[in-house]
């Protein structure tokens, strides 16, 4: 017998093995189990692999004298169940990925090493005997880390906690020789039932509504797909928690995905609160033995919730019986790099294989989750309201081409344009005198998108882009001296360089920062609300974006200081538009949110109006109503007057239908071929050679070769071919035949070559 091994190759391919002799030898001659992992030698390397099949050697296309034993066994079990199997084999083939890479991505970087799965259950405790007499006056150090052991008291700590606050393993292991702490392994026990801590709230009828479904469906043991499509603030969360509830009763684990920046910890406490149950949080920010702790408990079943980003909708579950997946049109649940799977089709997928219930939970629902409930594919529920007193916001237009924007004095003297309209200006102060806090989102950082010379036209631009260099530039900080948080930066390669101060054309000094950043506006915010010489009452602006939120505390920091509920203007790029719950914010304003409208992409009107709509929900949750300023130039848009006067889904199911007219996803099938390389020439050419192979007859839209929207990224180029399809089996059909062949072309040999399934951008 031999064994088929996915290895971690980009090849479209598994490999076999035979059996070492000492184990052909042994006698059970117990094979190794599929799903275990192996060791394998692969032309030079050594690789770990995950056994798929057991096979006779008739089987083989391979001839049995050029087969070669594996070199080992790393696991006695499966590590991979079927399930799990399934689910690799089912993201090969829809995302057109090798089994053996996909594996690697599903797989912690610990397991793919090699390592031992309870390798982390490794403990370190003080012995029971050992006082602090037993250590020499000149060992400082050791009884420094002795001490830190001491605080964990008699059961010690496991070690990767240990390394983390700073303990050294070489002490460790000095310690254990002197005969002062010993290590052992901790059997983890079953956890207790979950039980709930809190009492749950009285559920209004569309609430109950909602849960019951759910409820219905996990009970009856059958896969349903819920869109809950509510409101922002409408109380989505309690449904999840109830609907858990039943879940979590009938022993059963619960996932909840969530966009990357709700991971705060209040995400956590969310649920932590309701029930007392083992929570498991995955994140990026993991070490890996902290992922590989995760990973294990949540394939043993010792996780009960499991609160993770897009990555966690891969992880094994020993009993899994509910999804849920929140704020479910967010964009971070695609992955954009190797395998670009999308979290919330996974899920609906991990669904029907478990038979449980799936919710979709948004106020934003994409069109792709509304063409599913217009096909029967998902069941929707609707929130409509906000429970107690809360008012959904009211929305209105401010159409700047009817008023200037305020010209506000600034320290020099000379006059700067704030952006904003004086109605916007006089809202904001109206709000602020009320004692309310008032959100201003601009989603750009920085101080101002461009430098531009005004004597000759000249622009900074990013050397290795096609982008212009972002203006970094404090005037507060400058004024006191402070001059490192000048300079100019490329947002997508991260080059950086200094600002100018003469055109490095024309030499002239005329250059100016044109267009507005959130330093800029918060500047501009200061001056007119902060600024001691002018204003009665000072009042503090907050300005949240990735520059002010970089450090570990920060985002917590500020979290604390909104919810103190004072009067403030916070000014926030997308961070702000998720899932916050800030029951003073009773305005909130956007200078110029609508511009997404005029874009050339055809996604542009749905994610601008997504993220309107998300910014807007922070407005009025608490008991007062809210009010939401829209300041635009185009106040005739026909889709931002339906947005604002009949709310997010008849706009959605207008968007639906011009899709369906044009042809456009969800209304057909996408898959989008990303070809990168050192010129343009050859990206393009290697895609026109990738057309020439398509097969002869077949239905696709064929649309390219043509540059990609920043065609040069990071010194690399970039172009791009679409291919669209009535029917997805028809697109999966021709892919099948012709992307493998593509990637073997002579002319992508130097190239890098991708595809993207289900692309969300392009
Ligand atoms: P969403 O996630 O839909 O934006 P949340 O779940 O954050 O909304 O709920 C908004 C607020 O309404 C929360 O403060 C929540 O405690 C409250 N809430 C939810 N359901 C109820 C209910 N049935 N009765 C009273 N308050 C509720
Ligand atoms: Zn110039
Ligand atoms: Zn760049």
């Amino acid at each position: 017998m031999l064994v088929q091994v996915a290895l971690p190759v980009p090849l479209y391919r598994v490999f076999d093995y035979s059996l070492p002799a000492d184990m052909l030898a042994s006698p059970d001659r117990l094979m190794p189990s599929i799903g275990s992992r192996v060791e394998v030698s692969f032309g030079r390397q050594t690789l770990i692999g995950i056994v798929i099949a057991h096979v006779s050697e008739d089987e083989s296309c391979v001839p049995v004298n050029k087969i070669k034993p594996i070199n080992k066994c790393l696991d006695a079990d499966p590590i991979l169940d079927p399930n799990m199997l399934k689910l690799a084999y089912w993201l090969a083939r829809y995302y057109h990925y090798p089994l053996g890479d996909v594996l690697a991505v599903i797989l912690p970087s610990l397991v793919r090493q090699g390592k031992p799965l309870d390798l982390l259950i490794t403990h370190w405790r003080i012995l029971p005997h050992i006082t602090d007499d037993d250590f020499r006056a000149n060992a400082k150090k050791q009884k420094q880390q002795f001490d830190m052991l001491k605080l964990h008291g008699e059961r010690g700590a496991s070690e990767d906690v240990l390394l983390l606050e700073g303990m050294q393993r070489a002490f460790l292991k000095t310690l254990e020789d002197k005969g002062l702490i010993e290590r052992y392994i901790q059997t983890k026990q079953s956890p207790s039932p979950v039980k709930l801590a809190k009492m749950p709230l009285d559920l209004n009828d569309e609430q109950k509504l909602a849960v019951d479904a759910i409820v219905a469906a996990h009970k009856s043991e059958i896969y349903t797909g819920f869109l809950l499509n509510g409101i922002t603030g409408s109380g989505k969360t309690e449904v999840y928690l109830q609907a858990m509830q039943a879940v979590l009763e009938a022993g059963k684990q619960v996932l909840i995905l969530v966009p990357e920046i709700g991971l705060t910890p209040q995400t956590r406490a969310r649920f932590a609160s309701r029930f007392a149950a083992h929570i498991v949080l995955l994140h990026s920010g993991l070490t890996d033995t902290h992922r590989l702790q995760g990973w294990q408990d949540c394939r043993t079943g010792h996780a009960q919730i499991i609160i993770g980003t897009r990555s966690a909708v891969l992880y094994p579950f020993a009993a899994l019986g509910l999804i849920v997946v929140d704020e479910a049109h967010d964009g971070s649940y695609k992955q954009q790099d190797t395998l670009r799977y999308h979290a919330a089709d996974v899920a609906l997928y991990r669904g029907l294989q478990h038979n449980i219930p799936v919710i979709l939970g948004t106020a934003t629902p994409s069109l792709e989750h509304l063409k599913l409930v217009e096909d029967g594919k998902l069941v929707e529920c609707q929130l409509l309201t906000r429970p107690g007193n809360a008012k959904p916001a009211t929305m209105q237009l401010i159409d700047a081409r009817l008023q200037s924007t305020h010209q506000q004095a600034q320290h020099d003297g000379a006059r700067y344009d704030t952006g904003l309209t004086d109605s916007m200006i006089g809202a904001i102060k109206q709000t602020l005198e009320a004692g309310d806090q008032v959100l201003v989102f601009l989603n750009r950082r920085g101080y101002a998108p461009v430098l531009l010379c005004e004597a000759c036209g000249w622009q900074a631009d990013c050397p290795r882009c096609d982008a212009h260099l972002t203006v970094h530039y404090n005037s507060l900080a400058q004024r006191s001296g402070y001059s490192g948080s000048s300079y100019l930066k490329c947002h997508h390669c991260d080059w950086q360089a200094y600002i100018p101060t003469v055109c490095p054309d024309c030499g002239s000094q005329n250059l100016d920062a044109k267009g507005m950043g959130t330093t800029r506006l918060s500047e501009n915010l200061h001056a007119i609300f902060a600024n001691p010489q002018t204003s009665k009452v000072i009042y503090p602006i907050i300005q949240i974006d990735r520059d002010t939120t970089r450090r570990k505390d920060s985002w917590e920091n500020i979290y604390q200081q909104i919810n103190q509920g004072n009067p403030a203007i916070l000014v926030g790029t997308q961070m702000m538009a998720k899932g916050h719950h800030f029951p003073n914010v009773t305005l909130v304003c956007l200078p110029n949110a609508d511009r997404g409208f005029l874009s050339a992409d055809f996604r542009s009107p749905e994610h601008t109006a997504q993220l309107m709509i998300q910014v807007a929900g922070r407005a009025g949750r608490g008991d007062k109503a809210g009010r939401v300023l829209i300041q635009t130039l185009q106040p005739d848009n026909e889709l931002l007057l339906k947005l604002v006067k009949d709310g997010y889904l008849s706009f959605a199911r207008e968007l639906l239908q011009e899709r369906k007219m044009m042809g456009l996803p969800p209304h057909s099938y996408a898959a989008l071929i990303r070809c990168e390389g050192k010129t343009l020439a050859a990206t393009t050419q290697a895609l026109k050679d990738a057309i020439a192979h398509l097969p002869s007859r077949h239905n696709l839209a064929v649309l390219g070769p043509i540059d990609a929207p920043m065609s040069k990224k990071n010194s690399r180029y970039h172009a791009q071919l679409l291919l669209l399809a009535k029917d997805r089996q028809q697109l999966h059909l021709v892919l099948h035949q012709w992307w493998q062949p593509v990637l073997a072309l002579p002319s992508a040999k130097y190239l890098k070559l991708t595809l993207d399934i289900d692309p969300v951008g392009w």
